[in-house]
């Protein structure tokens, strides 16, 4: 069964006229409107998007002309706004290297992003949302309500506020930011059109060139988009579950009470690709879902399914009643889920000394989205 169509409120999407906000196919479209044949006009946006992307070059009427852009093209591009949207409105490196970056759009409004180094690769964790309208009891950002979606050039902006940030350490021999991670603030699959056109362009090798495999896509389980999502973006796909049953889940969880997990199970195993698996995020909570009779029900949910499980001890967050386990609860639940055949992680929380959240799991998705993408 799949979700029923949602109530959400509908909240505008600002930036259409940023150029980051188009990716090779919206460029194209855009410069055929301008006159310009359909092959012409897509060669025409794969030199803009590796001169701007790549090449970092400007994007004045007399750069465009040296690459080769018409006269036909080059006034319709130029109404295009190049510039950043998003200007750094506070700054959070933690004692563990993390660093925590509030922004704020053109219209005031303030998103995070989360730059979480790491031996191999950096993350970082966008939002893409403001604000989020699944009001989860464990998130911070579920208690602000969807104020409104953020544009596809909002969340390309988010990379590239932190590459600069991040640029003197990668200099000084850091690895560059080569992890993505939708686990900020909001629900991406309530924003999904603006989500995965930022997707393609991060992707594109003509422009931020990252490995699909390398982006991963976290939903509370938005059952309806499933096959949007695999049709259309090439990411990964994060489902966050953090209860083994339906009372537990939608008591945290109020999706869970629109789309049942064994809904959500089946629509998972009806749309999910041969070629690819899935990542459970099951955030642990001290006595609420770390028992071991609950590591047996997680295992019976996720078994027959290509997947692995990420359990990630909670941050303390906005329910006083959501405390983090202890170390032998979460040692016990770990080889519990281990034993039984279940390919999982643990992730302990990073970035703790500068507080707040990351948005989806208040600061403990932090540590999963550091181990995605790993072997
Ligand atoms: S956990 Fe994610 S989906 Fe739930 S309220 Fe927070 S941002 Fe929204």
């Amino acid at each position: 069964m799949l979700e029923r169509r949602s109530s959400l409120p509908r909240a505008p999407v600002r930036g259409e006229n940023l150029l980051a906000s188009h990716d090779a196919a919206s460029l194209a479209a855009l410069l055929e409107r301008a006159g310009g044949v359909a092959s012409t006009a897509r060669a025409t946006a794969a030199k803009v998007l590796r001169h701007v992307y790549r090449d970092e070059g400007a994007f004045t009427d007399e750069a465009l002309l040296a690459i080769g852009v018409g006269a036909w093209a080059r006034p319709t591009l130029l109404e295009l706004d190049p510039s950043l949207s998003l200007t750094i409105a506070s700054e959070a490196p933690s004692e563990d290297t993390t660093i925590r970056l509030a922004l704020r759009a053109r219209d005031g409004a303030l998103i995070e992003a989360v730059i979480i180094p790491g031996p191999a690769r950096t993350t970082l964790c966008v939002s893409s949302q403001v604000g989020c309208a699944r009001a989860c009891t464990f998130c911070e950002t579920g208690r602000l309500g969807l104020l409104r979606q953020l544009s596809a050039g909002e969340i390309i902006d988010q990379v590239r506020v932190a590459q600069r940030v991040f640029a003197p350490r990668a200099a000084a021999g850091a690895p560059r930011i080569g992890n993505l991670v939708f686990m900020g603030m909001g629900e991406p699959f309530d924003n999904l059109a603006e989500v995965t056109r930022a997707i393609r362009l991060l992707t594109d090798s003509r422009a931020f060139e990252l490995a699909p495999s390398r982006v991963t896509v976290s939903t509370v389980g938005v059952a309806d988009k499933l096959p949007a999502f695999f049709r259309d973006c090439r990411a990964e796909l994060a489902v966050s579950l953090n209860a083994p049953d339906d009372a537990r889940r939608t008591a945290i969880m109020p999706v869970n009470a629109r789309v049942p997990m064994a809904a959500l199970r089946a629509a998972i195993e009806e749309h999910l690709p041969a070629s690819r698996k899935v990542l459970f995020e099951y955030v642990l909570f001290h006595n609420v879902n770390d028992a071991i009779d609950d590591a047996d029900l997680l295992a019976a949910y996720v078994a027959g399914l290509r997947c692995r499980v990420n359990v990630i001890p909670c941050n303390p967050g906005p329910d006083p009643a959501l405390r983090p386990p202890t170390v032998e609860r979460i040692d016990a639940f770990v080889a519990r889920l281990s034993s039984l055949g279940v390919t999982t992680l643990v992730r302990r929380p990073r970035g703790r000394d500068v507080g707040g959240a990351c948005g989806q799991l208040a600061g403990a998705l932090r540590a999963a989205a550091e181990g995605v993408g790993e072997s």
